[in-house]
C-alpha cells in the first residue's frame, strides 16, 4: 500500500504503535463510537496491546461506553505526558476525562486540543490504536489524519440509501489521504422478531458500496437493545457476552483490521 500522507516527523507518543485504525462517519448518531469501543475489546481480548482514543471533543462518549476507575487523566509534571486511564487492560484518552466536560470552542482549537491529547498521551508499545474520529470530514479531521499515520479506516453507516452519499465522503477523504478502507459496518441493519428477519431501512446499499468503492468487508450489524443498554452502562457488549453474535462480527472485522 501507499505511504500514509501525514505531516512532519512522527510524534514521539506514536512511535511505538503499530496499527493506527481510524473509526469514522459522516453523521452523528449511527454508532461509530459503539463500534469503536466494541472493535478495540474485541482485540484486545484476542490477545493484542489496545489504546482507544475519543477524538470527539464535542460530544465524548468514551467517559459513559467504558467504566475505568480513575476517570481523570494525570499529568506527569517532569515529563508534561498524559498518563492514560485504563479500563480492562485497554488504555483510554477522551477529552471526556480532562474533568472539562464538552468543548465549546473553535475548530482551529479543537485541532489543537485533539492534537496535543493524541501526541502526549503515554501510549507505549501497542499493537493497536483505536481512533474514535470526530463525525464528518472536514477540517478537523484532516488535521487528525495528518499528525496521526493511519493505517487503515473503518467507515460506520446506517443501511439507509441516503447514507451512501455519506459513506462516499468519507471513502474519498481518505483516499486523499492514502488511507485504505478496510471495512464498511452497516450498524442497526436488521433486528429479528418471530422467527423472521427484519430490515427496516432497507437492503442492498451496503452491496452498491462494496461494488463501487472496492471496499473489501463489509458487516451488518443488528440493532439490539443489549448493544444500546452496555453503551450506557460502561461495560461493552463484547465483554458482557464474548459468545454472543454480535461479539463474533466484532471477531470478525477484528481480523479484517
Ligand atoms: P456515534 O458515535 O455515531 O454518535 P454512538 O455509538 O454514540 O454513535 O451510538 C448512538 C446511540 O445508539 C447510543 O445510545 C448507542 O448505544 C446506540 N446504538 C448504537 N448502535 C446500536 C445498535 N446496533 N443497536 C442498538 N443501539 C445502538
Amino acid at each position: 500500500p501507499a505511504k500514509p500522507v501525514f505531516a512532519g516527523e512522527l510524534p514521539k507518543g506514536l512511535q511505538s504503535i503499530s496499527n493506527i485504525i481510524a473509526v469514522s462517519s459522516c453523521k452523528g448518531g449511527v454508532g461509530k463510537s459503539t463500534i469503536a469501543v466494541n472493535l478495540a475489546y474485541t482485540l484486545a481480548g484476542m490477545g493484542a496491546r489496545v489504546g482507544i482514543f475519543d477524538a470527539d471533543v464535542y460530544g465524548p462518549s468514551l467517559p459513559t461506553m467504558v467504566s475505568p476507575e480513575n476517570r481523570l487523566l494525570e499529568m506527569n509534571p517532569e515529563t508534561r505526558t498524559i498518563l492514560p486511564a485504563e479500563y480492562l487492560g485497554v488504555k483510554l484518552v477522551s477529552f471526556g476525562f480532562t474533568g472539562q466536560g464538552r468543548a465549546i470552542m473553535r475548530g482551529p482549537m479543537v485541532s489543537g486540543v485533539i492534537n496535543q491529547l493524541l501526541t502526549t498521551a503515554e501510549w507505549g508499545e501497542l499493537d493497536y490504536l483505536i481512533i474514535d474520529m470526530p463525525p464528518g470530514t472536514g477540517d478537523i479531521q484532516l488535521t487528525l489524519c495528518q499528525v496521526a499515520p493511519l493505517t487503515a479506516a473503518v467507515i460506520v453507516t446506517t443501511p439507509q440509501k441516503l447514507a451512501f452519499i455519506d459513506v462516499a465522503k468519507g471513502v474519498r477523504m481518505f483516499s486523499k489521504l492514502k488511507v485504505p478502507c478496510v471495512a464498511v459496518v452497516e450498524n442497526m441493519c436488521y433486528f429479528d422478531a418471530d422467527g423472521k428477519r427484519y430490515y427496516p431501512f432497507g437492503k442492498g446499499s451496503g452491496t452498491q458500496v462494496v461494488q463501487q468503492f472496492g471496499i473489501p468487508h463489509l458487516f451488518d450489524l443488528p440493532i439490539r437493545s443489549t448493544l444500546s443498554a452496555s453503551g450506557d452502562s460502561g461495560t461493552p457488549e463484547v465483554v458482557a457476552d464474548p459468545q454472543g453474535d454480535v461479539a463474533k462480527i466484532f471477531q470478525d472485522l477484528g481480523v479484517c483490521v
